[in-house]
């Protein structure tokens, strides 16, 4: 076993650049979830926390080593940031598969996606630029122009399934808008933002620029929320959490930009590319043991070849290794938590109380650990409540289907809207479908893929707004006009 002692970050909360403890001691236990082993404790941080935490941000915000910095120099030190990370991936990656669970090769890449996510900001940091309005208000005796302005203080808030990626996101992109922020990671998997807060400070940003609050949802993130010194909240996560944070904010209209939650369709015509697809569906819904907010959890399925389809997903769903994330041979590690492996096992039972039939998995293992076996379930009806929710689990849902307005009506029959899949060899087909889903991407003949310069969001009630892109860069910030007479 690798001696984690080594790649621990230090354990208290960031706030400006030292490490501290909650005013009340209070500490959370970091799990496991390959063998329920404590690896940790950190601080269950409050309002208190927070309210430290904003004021550092703020400080920072006003400073002339932070306010006057020039884009160019932000963007140097993103790019240090990146190639630190990149330095240091195989231990990140470790930890955050001693910490999530994922296998070792899937934490790699997400930290990857990290780093490139800097670069892709330091980038952005230079192309904030305003316009100008020669001819406004009378033709000419006024010289008129915008700046893009950072939007203040940011609260990122950010979940368990990706976390790395996930703070990677939040931090490189306040930064590149030139905001300061407290950033929460879940409860549940604190210890690379922890480690990530430390990186950002060894390259050199100011202290209090990023600002590292652990803490529960309810006591930290409700803080952040409520904060009247935060400018905008940035939060991943549930639905459920999302639409309260609209609510919180309204009372001082604070900036939200929401990514959510998932109950992605993927369509499969019976022309697709049947080597490619059965894998590909496969892991778009197993990936991350399913805990991804874009996975694909349910397959329609061209009647003609719907055993065909679902007979080679089960397949390969056996096929799967299921593990400890640190096994070389692991490509499904546990799930995060064993509420979480509850809560997917109550879906998997609801599924089959409702008439639907298991045609593989369907089990959890026993023993140390939260391991869920990749699920198909056949026979599902549209209001079923597997067919309907997001699982968050390895438990797919599949349906055949005869006619294109048919299977287009239930794939959007969903108060979710995040991602969807469309498998056909018929080009045409492939887009004409793909521009008929409400979902914020659509990937066809291809399973999930995501690239810093392209937006991502979801419609519905999967998000409000776009992250990564230009576009994301922008929801940080504001534009301000300037009218300045200059005679006529
Ligand atoms: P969650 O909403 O319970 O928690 C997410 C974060 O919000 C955590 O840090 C949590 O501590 C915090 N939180 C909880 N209650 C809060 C409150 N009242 N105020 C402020 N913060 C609070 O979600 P989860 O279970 O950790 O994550 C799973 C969900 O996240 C799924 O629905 C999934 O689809 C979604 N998700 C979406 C994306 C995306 O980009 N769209 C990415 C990953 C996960
Ligand atoms: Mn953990």
């Amino acid at each position: 076993m690798t001696d984690l002692s080594l790649k621990l970050p230090g354990l208290g909360m960031l706030i400006g650049e030292s490490r501290v403890d909650a005013q009340d001691r209070a500490t959370i236990a970091v799990e496991d979830p390959s063998d329920g082993v404590v690896l940790a404790n950190v601080p269950s941080g409050g309002a208190a926390e927070v309210d430290r935490a904003v004021a550092k941000a703020h400080a920072t915000l006003e400073s002339r080593a932070w306010s006057r910095m020039r884009p160019i120099d932000r963007s140097k030190l993103l790019e240090r940031i990146a190639q630190m990370i990149e330095d240091q991936a195989d231990s990140l990656a470790l930890l955050e598969t001693f910490d999530n669970g994922m296998p070792l090769a899937l934490a790699k890449a997400f930290v990857a996606n990290g780093a490139e996510t800097f670069r892709y900001m330091a980038g952005a940091c230079t192309r904030l630029t305003g316009k100008t309005y020669p001819g406004a208000i009378d033709g000419g005796s006024y010289h008129t122009y915008t700046q893009v302005v950072p939007i203040g203080v940011v609260g990122s808030i950010v979940p368990w399934n990706g976390p790395f990626a996930m703070a990677a996101w939040k931090i490189a992109t306040a930064l590149a808008a030139g905001c300061t922020m407290v950033l929460k990671p879940s409860e549940m998997t604190p210890l690379t933002a922890l480690r990530l807060g430390e990186i950002v400070l060894e390259a050199g940003v100011p202290a209090g620029a990023v600002n590292i609050v652990t803490g529960y949802g309810h006591t930290a993130g409700q803080a952040i929320v409520d904060h009247p010194g935060i400018s905008k909240v940035a939060f991943t996560g549930s639905a459920r959490v999302g639409k309260s944070i609209v609510q919180s904010s309204a009372r001082d209209l604070k900036r939200v930009t929401l990514e959510l939650g998932g109950k992605s369709p993927c369509i499969i015509f019976a022309d697709a590319d049947m080597e490619r697809v059965a894998p590909a569906a496969a892991m778009s819904i197993y990936g991350n043991s399913g805990q991804a907010c874009i996975a694909g959890s349910r397959l329609y399925i061209e009647h003609k070849v719907f055993d065909k389809v679902v007979e080679a997903v089960s397949a390969v769903a056996k096929s799967l290794k299921v593990g400890c994330g640190r096994a070389p041979d692991t490509v499904l590690g546990p799930v995060i938590s064993k509420a979480a492996r509850d809560r997917i096992m109550g879906f998997i039972d609801k599924g089959i109380t409702e008439g639907g039939k298991v045609v593989t998995g369907g089990t959890a293992r026993s023993g140390k650990g939260y391991f869920i076996e990749p699920t198909v379930f056949v026979d599902t009806k549209p209001n079923d409540t597997v067919t309907r929710e997001e699982i968050f689990g390895p438990v797919v849902v599949a349906i055949p289907f005869k006619e294109i307005d048919d299977v287009v009506r239930q794939a959007n029959d969903t108060p979710y809207g995040l991602g969807a899949y469309v498998w056909t060899s018929d080009i045409g087909r492939a887009h004409r479908v793909a521009h008929r889903m409400q979902s914020g991407s659509v990937w066809i003949n291809s399973g999930y893929a995501l690239d810093p310069a392209v937006p991502f969001g979801g419609v519905k009630q999967s998000g409000l707004g776009y992250e990564l892109s230009e576009e994301g860069v922008r929801a940080y910030t504001e534009t301000r006009t300037t009218y300045s007479y200059i005679g006529s």
